[in-house]
């Protein structure tokens, strides 16, 4: 079986680096809240150019955090896509705000600038862009209208550890942004993790504390917090991971574009784009087919896994039917949900496993 994603190659990769500062780790007695936390954290700041970093226990919790450092909860609309995972959602919802979804644009699958701004009333406190699949959402339309309406940006940057936008880092152009370590994502270890951002001191701080039952110092409480803390064990796998962070996303590229080279002339196949000024990460490769059903078959059989992302909309799950959406409401994301899915993509994914998943695609008869 070819997989989706193999996060057992990256891990097996740094292995003996990891072994050997085992020993250390278990009798150093300190297992959070350490050492290892703070330096991936300055680490990881660092390399997206912002100022602070704060681990926390996962992506959810991250976005969480952050939308309560920036006071975002009960009347609030909090307006993102329908075309993500459902955390980013969950997260607005969690805190007693309303997500209100805007539509995709269909070649980049991120927030369509021009139907965020339709959907901004006068409850309209943040925005969430998605940076989705690790390709970087336009962030330059975002701020712009962020500015012009006053409201907060929080990245969802949880498939897209070091993707950029002309340029710059996606997680360094919101007021904060946030991350994901989850097995499977471009950037991970192995379990549960997550990282927010942020340039601005007193939501860093306020993020600090919340993580940590609200609490500035031991036994003594500012808020009520959570209980959402990054192990000393994800950060000691995490800063041997965050090295080769480049050199495999690196790798992603290239293997996209291999895919790009062989599948390009497929009449019936609609390749991811890269928009201008975008340096996407691949966090997965998404391919559009109206055949999606008869291809996927053809895959699995062959001992391909292939995933669909995402076969419903956010809008139209059971747990939103109280936000009133009905099918058709958001054309373009409900059109991907049909029509999307992926192919195995990693940095350590082989030629030959390649060639031989372009193989099927190739031979596939039957599309028009
Ligand atoms: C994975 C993911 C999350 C949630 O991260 P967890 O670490 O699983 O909680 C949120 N948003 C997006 C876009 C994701 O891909």
């Amino acid at each position: 079986m070819i997989l989706l994603s193999d996060p057992s190659r990256q891990f097996e990769f740094i292995k003996d680096k990891l072994l050997g500062q085992f020993e250390a780790f278990i009798s150093s007695g300190n297992y959070i809240m350490g050492e290892k936390l703070k330096l991936l954290e300055q680490t990881f700041a660092e390399k997206l150019g912002v100022s602070h970093a704060i681990g926390v226990g996962n992506g959810t919790d991250a976005l969480t955090l952050a939308l309560d450092a920036f006071g975002i909860g009960e009347g609030d609309e909090v307006i993102t896509t329908p075309f993500t995972f459902f955390a980013t959602a969950e997260a607005i919802s969690r805190k007693g705000a309303k997500p209100v979804f805007a539509d995709v644009d269909p070649l980049t699958f991120n927030l369509d600038p021009a139907k965020i701004e339709a959907a901004i009333t006068p409850r309209t406190k943040a925005m969430i862009p998605v940076h989705l699949f690790g390709h970087p959402a336009d962030m330059e339309s975002i701020g712009m209208l962020a500015q012009k309406y006053g409201l907060i940006v929080i990245e969802d940057a949880c498939q897209a550890f070091g993707a950029r936008f002309k340029g710059k880092y996606a997680g360094s152009f919101g007021h904060a942004a946030c991350f994901s370590f989850f097995p499977t994502k471009n950037l991970s270890t192995m379990g549960d993790g997550g990282m927010v951002v942020t340039s601005d001191p007193d939501a860093a701080a306020q993020i600090a504390r919340l993580r940590h039952h609200g609490s500035p110092r031991k036994y003594y409480h500012d808020t009520i917090g959570y209980n959402s803390r990054l192990d000393e064990l994800h950060a000691l796998i995490l800063l041997e991971a965050i090295n080769y962070a480049e050199q495999w996303n690196n790798q992603r590229r290239l293997k996209a574009d291999r895919y790009r080279q062989s599948l390009e002339p497929l009449p019936y196949l609609q390749l991811p784009y890269e928009a201008d000024g975008a340096h996407s990460v691949y966090h997965l490769y998404c391919i559009s087919s109206k055949a999606r059903e008869p291809l996927l078959t053809a895959l699995r059989q062959a001992g391909v896994q292939a995933g669909v992302y995402y076969p419903c909309p956010l809008h139209l799950q059971k747990a939103y039917a109280g936000l009133g959406y009905r099918p058709g409401d958001l054309p373009v994301s409900e059109q991907l949900s049909r029509q999307l899915f992926a192919i195995p993509l990693h940095p350590f994914l082989l030629e030959s496993e390649q060639d031989y998943i372009v193989s099927i695609l190739r031979n596939y008869r039957g599309a028009d």
